[in-house]
């Protein structure tokens, strides 16, 4: 059976009444028939019927054996950060998350785990990065802005003859293109708020393991922590969940539309998509995905914040927020959203340029995102013909044209 009928039809129907949709228990305990006699279920902290659906679902999506669902992506990257212990060492991909990098830096460093952050695109600064304290390698990819790709194989390779885990954030990709397990990796992250929700309209976060052992290690943190998914929140990442190969298939063929839209352009410096064959990490994302994801960076050949600025209060089909992975098209500036946390030389390292822009193209008609795109590139290359966006006529070098406030969270 293909990906799709297998994951719609692993969806029990209720045995009780024959609903075709999961029922949401909306409870929070479990009669019981004499101490410690139960159906399995006795508080719905520790475990809740809608969610353990959930659960099992991405837990066989992911080639997984167990999977945890947590009231966000960062609850389930915290659980994982629980499995260490004080003075253990993490070698993380540079460009991390921006969330994941604040709690790493502002949260766990302060009881004595520290992290690493190294180009994780090659295999050799990965290896020449570990000591005899890393129990841990996490990487994202494609990471969040710039689109690099690792080679979840090779450090997958890494990380067993060092017996340390190796953690991948699927969030990018989805099971629907990419299933780290089955490649080496010994935990999978995801923020379901993004591919996996895939509608914008809830925040959730798993963890999946290939171990059993290791499993029941975060399922205990998941109870013990406390930072569960509701089952209403559970029931809306199912209900996602269902249409995922749907989404993903037509977020990756419209990706691939904008990038190639994008790559000649003239107000365009550079294109970030793994889809390109002129990306550096094109080859190895072929090898180990079914497809390129619906994310598209790119730079302006103005480098500046305030071209960035015009180009993401401009656009009418791309509205302006922070996420991804909808239904809806959003667009982003990184250096002053997602990755503002991160200090502004590590940024810049990390490629995450003052004009990078992040596209999350939704399942609108590809054909009108370009239009919309068209239409607000030409007006950029317009006033920048004109020098209306030069230094000292919009405001000074490296500044925003409009308060900060308008887009913080
Ligand atoms: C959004 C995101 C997270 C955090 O998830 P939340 O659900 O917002 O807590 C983690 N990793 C990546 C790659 C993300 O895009």
């Amino acid at each position: 059976m293909q990906a799709t009928t297998q994951l719609i039809h692993s969806i029990p129907v209720d045995p009780l009444t024959g609903a075709v949709s999961v029922p949401i228990y909306q409870t929070s305990t479990f009669v019981q028939d004499a101490p410690g006699v139960n159906k399995g279920y006795d508080y719905a902290r520790t475990g809740n019927p809608t969610r353990a659906t959930l659960e099992n679902l991405v837990a066989q999506l992911e080639g997984g054996s167990v999977a945890a669902a947590f009231a966000s992506g960062l609850a389930a990257i915290d659980a994982v950060l629980k499995l260490l212990q004080s003075g253990d060492e993490i070698i993380a991909v540079d460009d991390i998350y921006g969330g994941a990098f604040r709690l790493f830096e502002q949260v766990y460093k302060k009881f004595g785990i520290t992290v690493n952050y190294v180009d994780t695109t090659d295999p050799a600064v990965v290896f020449n990065a570990l000591t005899p304290k890393t129990k841990l390698i996490w990487i994202e990819t494609p990471t969040n802005p710039t689109l690099k790709i690792t080679d979840i194989r090779a450090i997958s390779k890494i990380a067993k003859a060092h017996q340390c885990w190796l953690a991948v954030d699927n969030t990018f990709a989805s099971p629907a293109l990419q299933q780290p397990l089955l490649l080496g990796a010994d935990i999978v992250v995801h923020s379901g708020t993004k591919y996996l929700g895939g509608h914008s309209d809830l925040i959730a976060g798993l963890v999946v393991t290939a171990d059993p052992g290791l499993g029941q290690k975060v399922k205990f943190l998941q109870n013990a922590s406390g930072a569960i998914l509701g089952p209403f929140d559970s029931w809306l990442l199912i209900r996602g969940i269902e249409t995922l190969h749907l989404r993903v298939r037509q977020h990756s063929a419209s990706a691939r539309a904008v990038a190639a839209f994008l790559e000649q352009h003239p107000a365009v410096n550079k294109v970030y998509y793994p889809g390109l064959a002129t990306h550096p990490g094109h080859s190895i994302a072929a090898s180990q995905s079914k497809g390129f994801g619906g994310i598209v960076s790119f730079s302006l050949k103005l480098d500046t914040i305030e071209a960035a600025n015009d180009f993401v209060t401009s656009t009418s089909l791309f509205k302006l927020a922070e996420s991804l992975g909808g239904i809806k098209s959003l667009v982003s500036h990184p250096a002053q959203m997602t990755h503002k946390t991160i200090p502004a030389e590590r940024r810049k390292t990390a490629g995450i340029t003052d004009s990078l822009i992040r596209l999350s193209v939704g399942l609108e008609d590809a054909e009108d995102l370009i239009e919309d795109l068209r239409a607000t590139l030409d007006k950029l290359e317009a006033k920048r013909s004109l020098g209306l966006l030069g230094p000292g006529l919009n405001g000074k070098v490296g500044e925003p044209t409009r308060p900060a406030a308008v887009i913080e969270k």
